[in-house]
């Protein structure tokens, strides 16, 4: 038998062959014509899947931090406010990221496994002046998704710009950033874009570039300074060469042929398959007896599924079996309730058989450790929950 073992874990994920192919291709030169092509095509698509008509696009070598990075160095100046909707381990990081570049932060915090509500956040705005307000659009750690429509409303409201850490989101969560009035969204490869690690990806719109443009100060990281790379990004997309740090070629073309799937798939379709996905797993958990991390099903990801382990059970216990059955899961990273849960990805391009394969797996796992329940009720409840949501899963 095949060594089948899928790696559902909340990125890296599963990846396709042909973005696969173009990583073990023979590397081109940066300049080469072909790949200027491919930069150009890539940059272009980029701004389709953030469904951004206007905004800039930054492909640039490096994790997701990185493209958190290049959203602060940039945007900050020293005594900027920023406020942090902080759902988790990856809001606390924006925070000190921020800070990291002079600005002064406030959190706007919730109990682990909710979000702050509406009126929080206004009156956090209504205490001060901000210039910037930072959402995580999919806290990993926790598994709870922000009203990202809600929150960037608002946020105008008060002239604020809207950050979104959309690592664990784009391309699987709906996020609009022209539709919804997003300043900055930023991802990296492994997720839901479907490349393997090592591109930190972005897109700024008007205002965030136009906040940049009038900085009094200089950026205050030189590998993540727009100075520098901004006119490389325009070059290739006008089909020309430019050179500041060597692109990662090979990424890039990888990055290419996933956004052309993506956008293959369309940005509508592929919302809904993560939604199907999201609900069907969720499902199968209730149905085990498993609780979840967030609080309620209206602040769950459909990116990723979040449960506690049942009384008896750790995840020591549980995870190397369920691995054993063809699913490598991921365990707690929230500090205060790290042990208590594990997590699942299905994101990018899991797909139906994915998911059924890997909550097979997490019943024999939770059958090995000697946890009594019926045998096939997670799976029987996630056919169930795909067969209503009706979306192509193929
Ligand atoms: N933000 C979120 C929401 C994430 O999930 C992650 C990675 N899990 C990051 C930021 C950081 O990305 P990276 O690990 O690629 O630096």
């Amino acid at each position: 038998m095949k060594d089948r073992s899928l790696l559902m874990i909340p990125g890296p994920i599963e990846f396709e062959p042909e973005v696969l192919a173009a990583l073990g291709a023979p590397t081109n030169s940066h300049v080469a014509p072909e790949f200027i092509e491919e930069f150009g095509q890539a940059l272009e698509r980029l701004r389709d899947v953030f469904l951004s008509s206007d905004g800039q696009p930054f492909v640039i070598a490096g994790s997701g931090t990185l493209a958190m990075d290049l959203a602060g160095a940039n945007l900050i100046e020293p005594g900027d406010r920023a406020l942090v909707v902080n759902t988790g381990y990856f809001s606390d990081r924006f925070g000190e990221l921020l800070e990291r570049y002079g600005a002064v932060v406030t959190h706007v915090r919730a109990p682990v496994g909710a979000r702050p509500t509406l009126d929080e956040v206004e009156d956090a705005l209504k205490g001060a002046v901000y210039q910037v307000m930072t959402v995580t659009h999919v806290d990993t750690s926790t598994g709870v998704v922000a009203d990202v429509e809600e929150l960037a409303a608002l946020a105008r409201r008060y002239g604020v710009l809207t950050v979104v850490d959309g690592v664990c989101s784009v391309a699987g969560e709906a996020l609009r950033m022209d539709e919804w009035g997003v300043d900055i969204a930023l991802t990296a490869s492994q997720k839901a874009i479907s490349v393997p690690p090592g591109l930190a990806l972005l897109v700024a719109g008007p205002r965030a570039m136009e906040k940049f443009r009038r900085r009094k100060s200089p950026v205050a990281n030189y590998y993540a300074d727009w100075t520098n790379w901004l006119p490389i990004l325009q070059a290739y997309e006008a089909r020309k060469a430019g050179y500041f740090g060597t692109p990662p070629v090979n990424l890039i073309c990888a990055l290419n042929v996933s956004l052309k799937h993506i956008l293959t798939e369309g940005m509508e379709a592929r919302f809904r398959r993560h939604r199907a996905l999201g609900s069907a797993c969720k499902a199968a958990m209730a149905a085990l007896g498993l609780g979840q991390v967030p609080v309620s099903a209206e602040c769950a990801a459909n990116t990723m599924t979040a449960p506690r382990y049942p009384a008896g059970v750790s995840g020591n216990d549980l995870l190397p079996r369920v691995k054993a059955a063809g699913a490598i899961l991921a365990g707690g990273l929230h500090p205060a309730i790290r042990a208590e849960y594990f997590r699942i990805g299905h994101m990018g391009t899991a797909n139906a058989g994915d998911l059924l394969a890997t909550v097979n797996a997490i019943e024999a796992g939770l059958a090995a450790c000697g946890y009594a329940f019926e045998p096939g009720t997670g799976v029987t409840a996630a056919v169930r929950t795909l067969a209503l949501a009706q979306v192509d899963l193929r």
